[in-house]
């Protein structure tokens, strides 16, 4: 495998000046910028990063601003992007930052591994693209490329298989141009090894020498045993309108969608005789049925099919739902699960 990899460098970097996307966070490096980047990129296409990236540094400009951070703005800034326990990390990072290392970001491996949210392949970018080390970035999208040009036959699901890869990477990294390495890498798995059976590999520089390209078998690469399927759960939401206000109920500070806002809801799929039930049973009286809404939310692991009623009502409801006019809810981070149905409540 050495062997072949070795080959990657030149033609990377040639291909990398002629292709490289212009990127906000690369127009203008620094650690706290990359390692923002990086965290918003988790999982997130990069077209829906641009407009929060540019947003958050805005308002977080430094990490001393972040490490300051009202919790309810920055879960509202970060709303729509998914995946909040992201910008809590941030935020828990970038007070350890200030508290444990005078405010500067962290130059070792070592330490940016104690900060959390920072793990191998998020260390490796920011010390490479923003500080010159010769660290190893490896993603997905990395693991794609290696393991199609060396025809690896490992299941890189794998850690071991993983460590296997990034030990062959870190060992080709060109000396000084490290961080170049790998933006080319990640550049060129997004936008030519693509995944899924379908590169385009009469663009790609490591064409004349990819096993996987030379041999007809692109589609078989990276070897991955496949996902377990998602859990479905059933939920039923209530849009509890009370003049121009609605219902909203904070989830708890751990687990699914910690500490976000939601819509009064239930387990389950209850018909409207047993809606009826539920709002009684919580001190609300519904004298209008608006709408019934029906739809499925995907995350990682579980799906959400949702039945929504929209109901005008009379009454309190629980003590820990907060009635919040329009102005209220603007403030408050709701996430993709529940947006659908805030146009309802407009
Ligand atoms: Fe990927 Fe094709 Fe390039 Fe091989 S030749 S690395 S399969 S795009």
């Amino acid at each position: 495998m050495k062997t072949i990899l070795q080959q990657l460098p030149a033609p990377l970097l040639a291909w990398y000046a002629e292709n490289r996307r212009i990127l906000p966070w690369r127009e203008e490096v620094s650690p706290y910028r990359t390692w923002v980047s990086e965290i918003m990129l988790q999982q997130t296409r990069v077209t829906a990063v641009l407009p929060y990236f540019q947003r958050f540094m805005a308002a977080y400009p430094t990490v001393a601003d972040l490490a300051a951070a009202d919790d309810g703005e920055l879960m509202r800034l970060w709303q729509g992007l998914g995946y909040y326990s992201r910008a809590r990390n941030l935020k828990r990072a970038a007070q350890q930052i200030m508290e444990n290392f005078g405010g500067s970001f962290p130059t070792t491996y070592k330490e940016l591994l104690t900060l959390p949210g920072i793990g191998d392949y998020t260390a490796g970018a920011i010390l490479s693209i923003a500080m010159g080390q010769t660290v190893p970035a490896v993603d997905g999208n990395v693991l794609r490329v290696v393991s199609r040009v060396a025809a690896y036959n490992g299941d890189i699901t794998d850690p071991k298989n993983r460590k296997q890869l990034r030990d062959a990477v870190e060992k080709i990294l060109p000396d000084g141009h490290a961080g170049e390495f790998n933006q080319a890498m990640m550049d060129l798995g997004a936008t030519v090894c693509l995944p899924n059976g379908a590169p385009l590999c009469d663009q790609c520089p490591f064409s004349l020498f990819c096993r996987a390209f030379v041999t007809k078998r692109a589609s078989f690469f990276p070897v991955k045993s496949p996902k377990r399927e998602k859990k479905t759960e059933q939920r039923t939401v209530f849009v509890l309108r009370r003049g121009d206000r609605i219902a909203l109920h904070q989830r708890e500070k751990t687990g699914l969608l910690a500490g976000l806002w939601e819509f009064p809801n239930t387990p389950g799929n209850l018909d409207e005789n047993r809606a009826f039930s539920w709002l009684s049973e919580n001190d609300v009286i519904p004298h209008q049925w608006i709408k019934k809404v029906n739809y499925t939310h995907e995350f990682t692991h579980i799906i959400w099919q949702i039945t929504a009623y929209i109901v005008e009502i009379t009454g309190t409801g629980q003590s820990n739902w907060v009635w919040c006019d329009p102005v209220e809810r603007q403030r408050r981070a709701i996430p993709s699960a529940f947006r659908k149905l805030v146009k309802e409540t407009e």
